[in-house]
């Protein structure tokens, strides 16, 4: 079965068609984690999930929405609500049974706002962050990790507040190096790939990309997850297209050509994995 673990269907990407969406999904048998990156966003996915057996949800704030600044993604330019974590909230939300993770949470130092104080900008960030380390380990949830921009300051601060134990969860969409995901491995976590890894190599910046499929080629197949991140980063076969939850496959087959074996086989393993760190997917 072909799980994405993560897109974003409640957001205003698919305001006019989200049934539409919703049953091209469902044609393909697949399950659904729609995750959450602010109160409004993380209460939609839960609503989501009540009203359809096939999706959960993950709530928490996304380390964007720690300050007010504009984002500029590839086909969505928007303006960031500031929010606080307001723990009592977030926890009565993870109580459904059909909310399997808190996130996405992390740290993000690609949208520093201009003239702002970088290292106070990345305290709040970490603040926020581990509140959410805190309720996640309070409900024996796993975390679903954003980080861009910032693996080295993540993997300092994991290391400082884990204390040596394991922390379950996944580092989602990853585009970083070997060096950094053989941290992330070693303090327990999965590693989520998207359809960046189906993309040709940047013309200014090859390397990342032949970094990237490294780890996609060498890293234990047992901590392998597969996400879209819908509406962005549409693999190749799609882009410049709004990406949708069923094009994760085209992450499997990628994988499967890399690693040489065959793409039910990675759909297979990623869904297995899944069940086991998302404990609460029946
Ligand atoms: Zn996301």
């Amino acid at each position: 079965m072909l799980i994405d673990t993560h897109c974003h269907l409640q957001f205003n990407a698919y305001k006019n068609d989200a049934e539409e969406v919703l049953a091209r999904c469902k044609e393909k048998g697949m399950l659904l984690n729609v995750v959450g990156a602010q109160r409004d966003t993380s209460l939609r996915a839960v609503e989501l999930a009540r009203n359809h057996d096939f999706i959960y949800a993950t709530v928490g704030l996304h380390p964007i929405h720690t300050h007010a600044t504009e984002v500029d993604e590839e086909e969505v330019k928007f303006k960031t609500r500031e929010e606080d974590f307001d723990y009592e909230f977030y926890k009565s939300l993870a109580a459904d049974p059909k909310v399997i993770a808190i996130g996405e949470c992390g740290l993000e130092l690609y949208h520093v706002p201009e003239g702002a104080d970088k290292e106070k900008f990345l305290q709040r960030q970490k603040d926020v962050f581990l509140k959410q380390i805190n309720l996640a380990r309070e409900l024996e949830m796993p975390l679903v990790i954003h980080v861009r921009d910032a693996h080295e300051e993540m993997v300092q601060f994991l290391d400082e507040v884990r204390k040596g134990s394991q922390l379950p969860g996944v580092v989602h969409c990853y585009t970083g190096n070997w060096h950094y995901a053989q941290k992330y491995l070693d303090m327990g976590l999965h590693i989520g790939f998207t359809g960046v890894i189906t993309f040709p190599p940047k013309k200014t910046d090859p390397k990342s990309q032949i970094d990237l499929l490294e780890v996609v080629k060498n890293y234990p197949i047992e901590r392998l997850l597969i996400e879209t991140d819908a509406p962005y980063l549409a693999p190749q076969a799609y882009r410049g297209q709004r990406c949708e939850p069923w094009m994760v496959e085209e992450v499997a087959k990628k994988i499967a050509e890399l690693r040489g074996v065959t793409t039910k086989e990675i759909t297979d393993i990623a869904e297995n994995n899944a069940r086991k760190l998302f404990r609460k997917i029946k």
